[in-house]
């Protein structure tokens, strides 16, 4: 484990999750426990920098804790703590403050979004949201973050933080790399909009067969294929990309070919689909429902993850603070 690359990866503790977080984030962070040291933090604090119910909090982070463990986050090789029990994530991010430009804040791209969503509360988190997220994966010394293409931005930033810390004080950080995930990004079931809880767009992952079938059956296809008999393209459906995410190869294909020449129906297409996306959440569904009922051993999971999380950032923070000039008073 010591010597294996360090990954570290922040997991929004916002409710029900979608298919659209299981194939663009989680399944790429389960894999990466093979040949990596993987951290993972539910990241509380990031969660505040919005509006936020203090009583659904708690509830919230044991729920994500819960999910990310029944889709395959394994305790026993990977580390998953909550960001707020490791002060180390905000002394470092407050370090980070002192020498990372307001301009350089200002021009990111989810700044701006969230600044139109949520304009009557522009708070100093959100505009600092990327140096926590710098001080987040640094603290570890990750050297390889799991994003979907929408996170580069803010990985660039980490990278760039990185690089003046290092340059003005000596080197203490190893630049991040960025992971993508292998699949496409899966859209909304209008096949246009980028699949959010907020549109109301989305198949989760605790959905039963028939709840699944409702949404697959009235999702949005190839507008070509307008009866039965007219040829569609498989690479401008958003269901053929939900297909290379669930299906096997052979499935994959023989859709594509039976589409383009219309061989089958779309309503035949999105069974095959159903039974291999149910095929593969069911088991996630089921250990769902026995974390849930076993919360104790949840809880003792994230105070674990606490402390493996603490050793390794309690040693960064000495490195930085011999750079800094402070160590003796540490
Ligand atoms: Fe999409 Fe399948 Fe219909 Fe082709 S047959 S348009 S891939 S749902």
């Amino acid at each position: 484990m010591a010597d294996k690359k360090r990954v570290f990866s922040g997991i929004q503790p916002s409710g029900r999750l979608h298919i659209g977080n299981y194939v663009g984030a989680m399944r790429n962070m389960i894999s990466l426990q093979e040949d990596y040291y993987c951290i993972y933090g539910i990241v509380d604090y990031h969660a505040m920098t919005v509006r936020f119910d203090p009583k659904e909090m708690e509830k919230s982070i044991v729920d994500c804790a819960v999910d990310y463990m029944a889709a395959g986050i394994d305790p026993e090789r990977s580390v998953l703590m909550v960001q707020s029990t490791v002060s180390e994530h905000s002394e470092l991010a407050w370090i980070l403050n002192t020498i990372t430009p307001i301009s350089w804040l200002l021009r990111v791209p989810t700044f701006k979004e969230k600044r139109q969503q949520n304009p009557d509360n522009v708070n100093m988190g959100l505009l600092d949201y990327p140096v926590l997220m710098a001080a987040d994966i640094i603290v570890y010394k990750a050297e390889v973050v799991p994003v979907g293409d929408d996170q580069l931005p803010h990985l660039e930033l980490t990278r760039e933080i990185v690089r003046r810390f290092n340059s003005a004080f000596g080197h203490v950080f190893p630049e991040p790399e960025a992971k993508l995930g292998e699949v496409a990004r899966i859209l909304g079931l209008d096949g246009v909009s980028k699949m959010s809880k907020s549109l109301d767009n989305c198949i989760y992952l605790d959905e039963s067969k028939d709840e699944m079938w409702k949404k697959l059956s009235t999702a949005v296809t190839d507008v070509r294929r307008k009866r039965r008999t007219d040829p569609g393209k498989p690479e401008d459906c958003n269901l053929f990309t939900m297909h290379k995410a669930f299906s096997k190869k052979e499935e994959v294909d023989y859709c594509a070919r039976e589409c383009s020449t219309a061989g089958i129906g779309c309503l035949d297409c999105k069974k095959i689909l159903l039974e291999n996306m149910y095929g593969e959440l069911e088991p996630i569904q089921k250990k769902q429902r026995e974390l849930r009922s076993d919360k104790e051993y949840v809880y003792d999971v994230l105070k674990q993850g606490q402390r493996k999380a603490k050793d390794i950032a309690i040693k960064t923070m000495d490195d930085v603070y011999g750079k800094i000039g402070i160590s003796s008073f540490h």
